[in-house]
C-alpha cells in the first residue's frame, strides 16, 4: 500500500479515537489534507483514498492544481493572502481560513459580489501571540468580528489558529481551549451585543500534524494535516 494511503488510515484512526475521548462524533470533524509543495500525483493518491478537502497556502499553486484535479474537490485557502490575489481564487476555493485584516475582508467581499458568490471565511487568530505568525490578536477578535461580520458577499464562519510549534502537543491544549471558549462566548451572545449576523459561526479550524488529536478533543471542526499525510515537505526544490 502506498505510504500516503497508509498515513491517511492512521490519521483517520487517530481522529476517531480523539473523537471518542472528546465525546464527539466523527462527522463533526473535517480532515483537510494540506498538500502545499506536493505534486499533483500525490494529491491523486489521497483523492482516490477518499480525501475531498485539500489545503493550500499559495494562490498560484491552487490554480495549477485546480485545473489538473477533479472538480468535486473542496479547496481551502489556509495561507497568508495578498489582497491583489483574491480575484484569482474567489470562484475556486470553498473557504478562506486566513482573514486577518479589514482590507482583506473588504476585498474578498468586493470580489465575491462581482463573482456572484458568497465566500465563507474564518478569522485567523494569532493564538500564541507569536511575532513570526500572521493573524489578529486574541484580544481584538470580537472587535474585528463586529467590523466585518455584516460585509456583503462573505460569511464569517468561525476562527482559525496555528498553535505554536512544540514537541509536546499537550502544551497546545490551552490554546485550543481558549479558541473554543471564544467561540462559545460569541455564539451564546454573552460577549457583545453589537454583533449581529453571527448565527453561522460554527467552525474552529485548529490542529496540524503535531497536535490535531488534542485539537479534536478540544472541539476542532476542521483539522489541517500536511506532513502526517504526505510526508515531510522539501522547500529546496
Ligand atoms: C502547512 C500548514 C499546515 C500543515 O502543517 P503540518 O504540520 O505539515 O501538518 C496546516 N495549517 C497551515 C496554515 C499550514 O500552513
Amino acid at each position: 500500500m502506498s505510504k500516503i494511503v497508509e498515513n491517511i488510515e492512521n490519521v483517520e484512526r487517530n481522529i476517531e479515537n480523539a473523537c471518542k475521548r472528546g465525546k464527539r462524533e466523527r462527522n463533526e470533524v473535517t480532515l483537510i489534507a494540506v498538500s502545499k509543495t506536493k505534486p499533483v500525483d500525490d494529491l491523486k493518491v489521497a483523492y482516490d483514498a477518499g480525501i475531498r478537502d485539500f489545503g493550500e497556502n499559495k494562490v498560484q499553486e491552487i490554480l495549477d492544481k485546480y485545473d489538473k484535479l477533479p472538480k468535486d474537490i473542496n479547496w481551502h485557502m489556509i495561507g497568508h493572502l495578498q489582497t491583489n490575489k483574491v480575484k484569482y481564487i474567489i470562484d475556486k476555493v470553498c473557504m478562506i481560513h486566513s482573514v486577518d485584516s479589514l482590507k482583506l475582508a473588504e476585498e474578498i467581499s468586493k470580489r465575491a459580489l462581482a463573482a456572484g458568490v458568497v465566500m465563507p471565511i474564518l478569522i485567523e487568530i494569532n493564538i500564541g501571540d507569536e511575532e513570526s505568525k500572521f493573524g489578529i490578536t486574541f484580544d481584538t477578535a470580537v472587535d474585528f468580528l463586529s467590523e466585518i461580520v455584516n460585509l456583503p458577499g462573505i460569511k464569517v464562519k468561525g476562527f482559525m489558529c496555528i498553535a505554536p510549534y512544540t514537541e509536546n502537543a499537550e502544551e497546545n491544549r490551552i490554546y485550543f481551549k481558549k479558541l473554543k471558549q471564544l467561540y462559545v462566548d460569541i455564539t451564546t451572545k454573552n460577549i457583545d451585543n453589537r454583533i449581529v449576523g453571527i448565527d453561522d459561526i460554527s467552525i474552529l479550524s485548529m490542529g496540524m500534524t503535531g497536535d490535531y488529536e488534542v485539537a479534536v478533543e478540544e472541539g476542532a471542526t476542521h483539522i489541517r494535516v500536511g506532513t502526517g499525510i504526505f510526508g515531510a515537505r522539501d522547500y529546496t526544490v
